[in-house]
């Protein structure tokens, strides 16, 4: 018997965390972090739902904070298994682990400050600091490679599959053999659309039974050929009028694609030839440089471009500012310039000082190019906010607002039918997706049973 319960990303994007029990072992799949604005400090904060002591396994689909995030409150509230990921996974995981325990550390200090100044006395410790995410790191036992089957126990495996979301991402299929039984279920972790320049297409197998992603059950991508034309045109377009090109970008995955297509736009003459392009995100610098260690994660042709000694995400006028000192030089800029920073919900780091110095400007474009979840900065800004509040200040937006919805790291409605297709399964768990969406997803499956599992609910398969 196979025992699955849920403990985020239920019935809501963000905080993926799952539990199979069987075989005697408890295997988490995930342990993300809600994300979305402050006030998920406290949701994040909460006990998990399961004894952290009692888990044997974490299987990490990818890297991702909102799948990795909770790791090392895990490991400090008494984890000490094993967790098992990707080579790339474990790498991103641990710059994005390290990342957010600094974010989290300088939000707590903020937080601090702010409350000595009204002698509240009150005090907010950050949900975890750079050691607790340096001891979880201890936990990273086995290398997963994908399509070879880990075993853990002597009748229980898991084998990752490529799931074409970011660098290292699996869905994670987990087999049980009892007697002449055999159940399966399958994880979808966030799956990826076919068709984009860096990873394979994602991978489904037959299995009795699935816990699948559903950000965009409900939506149709614009084809990733059109959506690069749209970018090549706002850049164009933009320079034309004499701003800046503000481009919010995820650390992870978009802002490597992104260089990939700015690198083919000029190299086609698709765009202007003197293209200064600042990279203006330590994360994503550091990221870039994990991508050109893991060839085995690309595609033929990708890979093939490395061997060749081509990198593709490199540019003749990028700037990688790392440091402080020139990120905030390129406030000098007024026009002219494509600027990326993180975060990509822009709900901290130094984009938000890029927002602040370009809204404002009718010449700037910003061009957003990835999900913006509810109650955070990017989905005012794309909802059409007239002006938003920025370090204290209200900024005017006047600067021209895109959504270029193709570059989108998952699969979009008709993707996800087909993988769920291909796995045959009979039952169907939705996580990781509004509410709303997942039921619209859900009504369109057939053969199966569905469910949209609430937090903490347990189901025997
Ligand atoms: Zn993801």
């Amino acid at each position: 018997m196979m025992r699955l319960s849920f403990h985020g990303a239920d019935r809501g994007v963000t905080g993926s965390c799952h539990l199979i029990e069987c075989a005697g072992r408890r295997v988490l799949i995930d342990c993300g972090m809600y994300q979305g604005g402050r006030e998920l400090h406290e949701e994040n904060a909460e006990p998990f739902g399961f004894d952290p002591a009692a888990i044997d396994y974490v299987l990490l689909t990818h890297a991702h904070l909102d799948h990795c995030g909770r790791l090392p409150l895990l490991a400090r509230r008494g984890f000490r298994g094993e967790i098992v990921a990707t080579s790339a996974s474990r790498e991103l995981a641990r710059l994005v682990l390290l990342d957010a325990a600094h974010l989290q550390e300088e939000e707590a200090h903020y937080r601090k400050r702010k409350s000595d100044k009204r002698h509240a006395g009150h005090e907010d410790a950050p949900l975890y600091t750079t050691l607790d995410a340096l001891n979880s790191f201890d936990y990273f036992g086995r290398t997963a490679v994908y399509g070879q089957p880990l075993e853990l126990a002597p009748d229980l495996r898991a084998n990752f599959l490529d799931a074409g979301h970011i660098l290292g991402s699996a869905s994670v299929l987990i087999e049980h053999q009892e007697q002449a039984t055999r159940r399966s279920v399958l994880f979808s972790g966030d799956l990826g659309n076919a068709g984009r320049p860096l990873l394979r297409a994602p991978v489904a197998v037959k299995s009795d039974a699935v816990v699948m992603e559903t950000t965009y059950g409900d939506r149709k991508h614009k084809s990733l050929v059109s959506s690069v034309e749209e970018l090549y045109e706002v850049v164009t377009d933009t320079f034309r009028r004499g701003g800046n090109v503000i481009i919010p970008t995820f650390a992870l995955e978009r802002a490597q694609e992104l260089l990939y297509f700015l690198r083919e736009g000029r190299e086609q003459g698709r765009l202007p030839d003197s293209l200064p392009v600042f990279l203006d995100s330590p994360m994503a610098i550091s990221a870039t440089q994990i991508f050109e260690r893991h060839p085995e994660c690309y595609k033929a042709e990708t890979r093939e471009l490395f061997r060749e000694g081509n990198d593709p995400f490199h540019l003749p006028e990028l700037q990688f500012t790392r440091e402080k000192a020139d990120s905030i030089a390129i406030n000098r800029i007024t026009g002219g310039a494509i600027i990326m920073a993180g975060s990509g919900m822009c709900t901290g780091g130094r984009i938000r000082h890029h927002l602040k110095n370009n809204l404002g400007r009718q010449e700037a474009s910003v061009v957003f190019v990835g999900y913006a979840a509810n109650g955070t900065l990017a989905r005012d800004i794309v909802d059409g906010a007239k002006q938003v509040r920025l370090f204290g200040a209200e900024v005017p937006v006047r600067s021209r607002i895109h959504t270029i919805g193709g570059f989108s790291a998952h699969a979009d409605q008709a993707e996800l039918l087909d993988w769920h297709g291909q796995t045959s399964a009979d039952r169907t768990f939705l996580v990781h997706g509004d509410e709303a969406v997942m039921g619209r997803f859900g009504a369109l499956l057939r053969d199966t049973g569905v469910e949209m599992p609430k937090p903490n609910e347990v189901f025997e398969l």
